[in-house]
């Protein structure tokens, strides 16, 4: 069996709010203290509370296991504590 790309399940990142903006703001790099990991979490976190597919991108990353970053306004360690199922009823932005 050949499987296909399937462009409609990643359509909804054309209009992500993160769309072309630096990968800084939503993945910490090596070194990062505590004080600029929560900075930067929150500005990451504040674009993606206004980020029209944000259920989506949630839902993508508890469904592939995404480890590190920003997704869906969530942490990995937020995220940690989901399961897709308890993280989309009722949809919040922590
Ligand atoms: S919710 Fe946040 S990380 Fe996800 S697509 Fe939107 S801006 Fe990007």
């Amino acid at each position: 069996m050949r499987l296909e790309p399937r462009a409609e399940a990643w359509q909804w990142q054309t209009v992500a709010h993160c769309r072309g903006l630096e990968s800084a703001v939503f993945f910490g790099s090596e070194g990062e203290d505590r004080q600029r990991r929560r900075a930067r979490e929150a500005r990451a976190k504040a674009l993606c509370a206004q980020c029209p597919v944000i259920r989506q991108c949630r839902e993508h990353a508890l469904n592939v296991g995404e480890r590190f970053g920003i997704w869906g306004g969530m942490s990995p360690r937020e995220r940690s504590k989901l399961t897709p199922r308890t993280a989309l009823q009722p949809m919040t932005t922590p």
